[in-house]
């Protein structure tokens, strides 16, 4: 498939590969033995190596090596989607990989001190907040964990059974009963993020999960006032020939559009043999959100009619934010050690099947 489109294009997902370079354990440890992957960005093709003779190629939208600054991974998996978001349309960013690969370094860090590692949730804030002005617009959020098919309030720990609320007539999806907070400037929306990764980190302990194992869920409201509103309605007036309504008396026509930001379970088969008792339920419930979601990744990919939605919450809840006139990016994080070939050439073939 021709990967010339660079901006995000409805109704298929854009796919992006990102490894992670060796950690400190992986240099040491695997010293002797090769990379498992070997990218050729230039012409976006990812290379697996089956042992010292065969490789597979993948060809991606994107091919993003261990030195692509954080900088360079916002402009290639993001910024199309989150000027898609500005210009009214809803859009879904998510990263996929096995636990340890780099989905939280990629869209969940606050660089606090360094803005050079800054994440693309924080980024992508940053751009919402530059191009609304907020006399007139307004921009809000939602931080969400999904557990075991239920979803948690990460801004308010004690409202945790969300419902997914669907309106019959748009097909909208919302979360009435989450907190949604208005965000007005960068250094609020980096404090919230904040307090909601450590009540991620509290209500997991308290369950004796691991972040790993639940999707981290960031919503972004996004309500424009749509300019030019007026000279329409003059023309549609005089058209009609009504001159006597008054413009103040009819409310101002708003532009809502969401951005979801979607840091998924690690994509790992978890060890079934596991003691720690809900382990299974855990692996079944993750198995079952990350399978739903291929499968209807796959049927975007394949323009199938059959978009199988309800089959999971994190389907539902991407319902209105996937397929359709919104934007989707994937990128799928990889690392590079021999040891995790497995896990790496399944979460290849995840993205695969998402082109
Ligand atoms: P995940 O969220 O997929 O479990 P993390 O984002 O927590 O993985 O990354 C695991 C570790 O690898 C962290 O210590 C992180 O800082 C490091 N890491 C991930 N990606 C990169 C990268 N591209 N460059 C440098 N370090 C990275
Ligand atoms: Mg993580």
């Amino acid at each position: 498939r021709a990967s010339a489109d660079a901006g995000a294009v409805p109704g298929r997902v854009r796919v992006a590969v990102r490894l992670r370079p060796r950690n400190s354990e992986e240099l040491v440890a695997d010293a002797d033995f090769g990379d498992c992957v070997e990218l050729q960005p230039e012409l976006k093709r990812l290379k697996l190596r089956k042992n010292n003779w065969e490789s597979e190629t993948y060809e991606f939208d994107e091919v993003l090596t261990e030195f692509a600054s954080q900088k360079r991974v916002y402009e290639v998996v993001a910024k199309p989607v989150v000027e898609s978001v500005l210009e009214g349309y809803n859009g879904t960013i998510m990263a996929y990989g096995q636990t340890g690969t780099g989905k939280t370094f990629t869209l969940g860090r606050l660089g606090e001190e360094d803005t050079a590692a800054r994440g693309i949730m924080v980024r992508a804030m940053e751009d919402i907040l530059a191009d609304v002005s907020l006399e007139m617009d307004s921009v809000s959020v939602s931080y969400l964990q999904l557990y075991m098919e239920t979803i948690q309030d990460l801004l308010d720990p004690a409202n945790d059974n969300i419902a997914i609320v669907e309106d019959p007539k748009t097909g909208d999806v919302s979360l009435p009963a989450a907190t949604l907070v208005e965000v007005r400037d960068q250094k609020s929306f980096v404090d919230l993020l904040r307090v909601g990764e450590a009540h991620r980190f509290a209500a997991n302990t308290k369950l004796n999960t691991e972040s790993s194992r639940s999707h981290a869920i960031l919503m972004v409201n996004v309500r424009r006032a749509v300019k030019g509103r007026q000279d329409m309605d003059m023309g549609y007036r005089a058209e009609n020939g009504h001159h006597t309504s008054s413009h103040s008396l009819r409310p101002p026509v708003v532009r809502k559009s969401k951005l979801v930001v979607v840091d998924l379970a690690g994509s790992e088969r978890i060890d079934k043999s596991g003691t720690e008792g809900h382990t299974l339920e855990e692996a079944k419930s993750i198995n079952l959100s990350l399978s739903a979601l291929g499968k209807c990744i796959n049927a975007l990919a394949e323009n199938s009619s059959h978009v199988p939605i309800r089959d999971s919450k994190l389907t539902r809840l991407l319902k209105d934010s996937f397929g359709g006139t919104a934007r989707t990016s994937l990128v799928v994080t990889v690392g590079p050690s021999p040891r995790h070939r497995g896990e790496t050439a399944s979460t290849i073939m995840f993205g695969q099947r998402a082109m």
